[in-house]
C-alpha cells in the first residue's frame, strides 16, 4: 500500500492491493480485553485500582508504519510516498461491553486524558504533520473490532477536510480578525435553534448546513487551537466534556446505531510546512472540536451524492429530536 496525492484536490489516498482485503481474518477471541493472549504491544496505558483504566496499543493490521523513510517522491506530475506514520488503538473501557454512551464519566474522562496523551507524544516526532483520533461504530459505519474502541493514525500530511478547515479559519481571520468557530457558537448560542446542550464549557450543537442527518459538533466555548492541550491540563473540563460526549451519544443512539466520530485538533507545530503557512497563525485561527456524522441506512442516499451533500432532516428538526430524546442520565 501506498499514499498517492490527487493532483486536483490535492488529498492524499491510501492506495495499492491489499492481500487482507480478498481473505477475511477468521473472527477469534477478543484481542483488547485485559485477559487476551493475542493483544498487540501496549504503547501507553492509565493505571486504575484494577489495572488499567484506558490504553494504547499497536493496530494488528496497521495502515501506517513508524520504520522507514517515507520516500516522497514525484511520478511526473503526481506525487505519491510510502506509508510512514503510525496506527494505534485506544481502548477506551477494560470492559468488553461498555461503550462510551454507557461508562462513567470518569472512564471517558480517563480515555480523554489518554487521547490527549497520545497525540501529545506523536506530535514530537518533527516527521509527523497530523495526528488523527477517530471513531467508527456500528455495521453500517465499517466499525472493526466489537471492543470499545477507537483509533489513532499519525501522518506525513494533513487530511484534506481539516486542511480546508485550517485554510477557510486562516481566510476568515485575516478578514475579519475574530475565530469563524468562535463566531460560530456565539451566534448558535443567541440563536439557540441549533443547540443540543451546554455542559460547562462545551456546546454541542447541529451545524447549520449538516452534510448528513443528525450530524453534531462538539466545541469549547473557549478558544483553543488543540485539544491535547486543553485535555490534558484541567480534569475539570475533562468530566464536562465527557458528560456531554456520553450524552450526545445517546441522543444519536436514538436515532441510529451507527456513526462516525472525529476530532479536529490542530496540526503538528514543530513541523512548520513553508507552503501552507498555515502554522504561523493557527493558535488565533483554528479551534478544536468534535464532529459526529451519524449513518442513516434509510437516508443512505445522502452518502450517494457525494459533490453536494443531500440531507433530508434539517439541523433545526433534528436538534429539536435529539434534544427532547430520552436518555439516562
Ligand atoms: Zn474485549
Ligand atoms: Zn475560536
Ligand atoms: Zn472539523
Amino acid at each position: 500500500m501506498e499514499l498517492r496525492k490527487d493532483p486536483i484536490t490535492r488529498s492524499w489516498v491510501m492506495t495499492g492491493d491489499d492481500p487482507a482485503e480478498s481473505s477475511p481474518r477468521p473472527e477469534s477471541a477478543c484481542r483488547f480485553c485485559p485477559d487476551s493472549r493475542d493483544g498487540t504491544q501496549v504503547i501507553a496505558a492509565l493505571p486504575s485500582a484494577s489495572g488499567w483504566s484506558a490504553r494504547s496499543m499497536v493496530h494488528p493490521t496497521p495502515l501506517y508504519h513508524i520504520e522507514g523513510e517515507p520516500d516522497r517522491r514525484g511520478d511526473g506530475i503526481y506525487d505519491r510516498m510510502s506509508s510512514v506514520g503510525a496506527h494505534e488503538v485506544l481502548v477506551e473501557n477494560p470492559r468488553h461491553d461498555r461503550q462510551l454512551w454507557d461508562a462513567s464519566d470518569d472512564e471517558i474522562g480517563q480515555f480523554l486524558r489518554l487521547a490527549a496523551e497520545r497525540i501529545l507524544d506523536l506530535k514530537r516526532d518533527p516527521r509527523i504533520k497530523y495526528v488523527s483520533l477517530y471513531k467508527d461504530y456500528g455495521p453500517n459505519a465499517g466499525q472493526e473490532f466489537s471492543h470499545p474502541t477507537s483509533q489513532l493514525t499519525a501522518t506525513l500530511f494533513v487530511p484534506r477536510r481539516v486542511l480546508y478547515e485550517l485554510r477557510a479559519g486562516r481566510e476568515y481571520f485575516q478578514a475579519k480578525e475574530r475565530c469563524v468557530f468562535c463566531d460560530i457558537l456565539a451566534q448558535e448560542e443567541r440563536q439557540a435553534s441549533r443547540v443540543i446542550e451546554a455542559r460547562g464549557d462545551y456546546v454541542a450543537l447541529g451545524p447549520y448546513a449538516p452534510r448528513v442527518p443528525y450530524e453534531t459538533w462538539i466545541i469549547p466555548r473557549n478558544h483553543e487551537a488543540s485539544f491535547e492541550r486543553t485535555g490534558l491540563s484541567k480534569p475539570g473540563l475533562r468530566t464536562n466534556l465527557a458528560a456531554l460526549l456520553r450524552r450526545t451519544l445517546q441522543r444519536i443512539r436514538t436515532v441510529t446505531e451507527s456513526y462516525h466520530l472525529v476530532l479536529h485538533t490542530s496540526p503538528n507545530s514543530l513541523h512548520p510546512s513553508k507552503t501552507l503557512g498555515y502554522w504561523k497563525t493557527i493558535d488565533d485561527d483554528y479551534h478544536w472540536h468534535i464532529e459526529i456524522m451519524p449513518v442513516l441506512a434509510a437516508k443512505a442516499r445522502s452518502y450517494t451524492f457525494k459533490e453536494v451533500y443531500y440531507s433530508p432532516v434539517s439541523s433545526e428538526t433534528a436538534v429539536k429530536q435529539l434534544r427532547e430524546a430520552k436518555i439516562d442520565g
